[in-house]
């Protein structure tokens, strides 16, 4: 039997991590930890029985406390429950929060010993370098869920050291592939929430749309395989059937397919080494054409830039991630237009101060100073 913790367990990855806990009768929950969605967090605390949930919002907290109070499930508050929970020694800790708030629990969970399964791609892409260290010295693995990096991650097995030429990462497009900069000034956050293949949170959505998902994976690709940024190549592959695929030495290209579904990727990380159960099989048959082109990066300015951060290294992948964090939930709002996510973004960087050598401090820094910058020049 394996122990798996959830932190995000209310959001798209947490709730699909669940279903494959539901029908597996290897693996059982020891934590959960959400947001403030308390409502759902008693519903998987009765189903799933965990010693522990924790609840970052603290009155909310108060409120799970109460409504759990006929069972033992002990309820704890804020950052500090969020990385008990983290650090309780689960075989396996999902990391599904979203945003940069995931990295202090990951932390927390790796120096505990347990392997995590990485959701959370905003700490591979603020923090790649201090995380592979940590996992290095505490022992941990450190398994993709991400769909692109777990394809790559499984592309990879058996592949001999020394043999991975290149890495070819596809992209969906997202909701407004093809469209030009004029098309795209006035579109809404409702128009970019509507995903054509995946069902995901609304900032994985909305960054989708922007290509800005695209960039981040290319930043947390270049930490988690340790390749250079131009040894990836970014392909728009509309079906969402190939995942992402490794091209080797002898010019061998080796990839992984299936459909859209995150539960295969969630569950391998769960599983690892062994294969778990299928979800929805994958008929190429009614498929029958898969495309692939590259992507416009004079439209969508956020995949250029992510790549424009990581070559500067240091601190400039925290200072966009964290820009765009904020320009995300501006757009969400409503309070400025789509293609002012990527202005905003490419501001906030280029305004960023940057050391090579740095800490999980200096990154909240750099985070907090591009949210601001953002918020001042919306
Ligand atoms: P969602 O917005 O659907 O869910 C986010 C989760 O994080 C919720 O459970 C939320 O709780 C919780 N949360 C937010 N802030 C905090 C906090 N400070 N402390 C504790 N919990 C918190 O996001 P997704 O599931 O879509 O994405 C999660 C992560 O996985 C992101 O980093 C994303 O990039 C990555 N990812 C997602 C994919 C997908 O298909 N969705 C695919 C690949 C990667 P509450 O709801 O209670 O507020």
């Amino acid at each position: 039997m394996k122990t798996i913790t959830i932190l995000g367990s209310t959001g798209s990855i947490g709730t699909q991590a669940l279903e494959v806990i539901s029908k597996s009768k290897d693996l059982t929950v020891a934590a959960l930890a959400a947001g403030r969605n308390i409502e759902l967090l008693e519903k998987q605390a009765r189903e799933f029985r965990p010693q522990i949930v924790a609840v970052y919002d603290k009155a909310a907290a108060e409120m799970l406390k109460i409504a759990l109070g006929d069972t033992d499930i002990k309820v704890i508050s804020g950052e500090e429950g969020v990385i008990e929970a983290a650090s309780m020694g689960a075989d396996v800790v999902l990391t599904a929060i979203v945003g940069v708030a995931g990295l202090k629990p990951t932390v927390a969970a790796i120096k505990s010993g347990s392997d995590i399964a990485l959701a959370n791609k905003e700490t591979m892409v603020t923090a790649g370098p201090v995380i592979n260290r940590l996992c290095k010295d505490y022992g941990v693995k450190l398994l993709p869920v991400d769909s692109e990096h777990s394809a790559i991650f499984q592309s990879l097995e058996g592949v001999p050291k020394g043999s991975l030429k290149k890495i070819i990462l596809t992209a969906s497009g997202g909701p407004f592939f093809g469209k030009t900069k004029e098309e795209l000034k006035n579109v809404t956050a409702r128009e970019a929430l509507k995903h054509p293949n995946w069902s995901m949170g609304a900032k994985i959505t909305v960054d989708s749309a922007t290509l800005m998902n695209k960039g981040l994976e290319v930043i947390e690709a270049v930490h988690l395989f340790g390749v250079l940024p131009q040894d990836i190549e970014v392909l728009v592959h509309r079906q969402s059937i190939l995942h992402s695929a490794v091209e080797l030495s002898d010019g061998a290209v080796i990839g992984q397919m299936g459909t859209p579904d995150m539960k295969i990727p969630i569950q391998y990380a769960f599983t690892y080494p062994q294969r778990g159960i299928s979800f929805d099989r994958l008929s190429l048959s009614d498929i029958g054409t898969l495309t692939f082109t590259k992507p416009d990066t004079d439209t969508f300015r956020c995949l250029p830039l992510c790549i424009e951060a990581i070559n500067k290294g240091g601190l400039y992948p925290a200072a966009i991630n964290g820009a765009n964090e904020q320009s995300v939930s501006l757009f969400l709002e409503g309070k400025i237009g789509f293609l002012q996510i990527a202005k905003l973004n490419e501001a906030a960087m280029l305004n960023a101060e940057s050391k090579n050598e740095y800490t999980i401090d200096d990154i909240f820094e750099a985070d907090a100073l591009a949210r601001q910058y953002v918020l001042s020049r919306a």
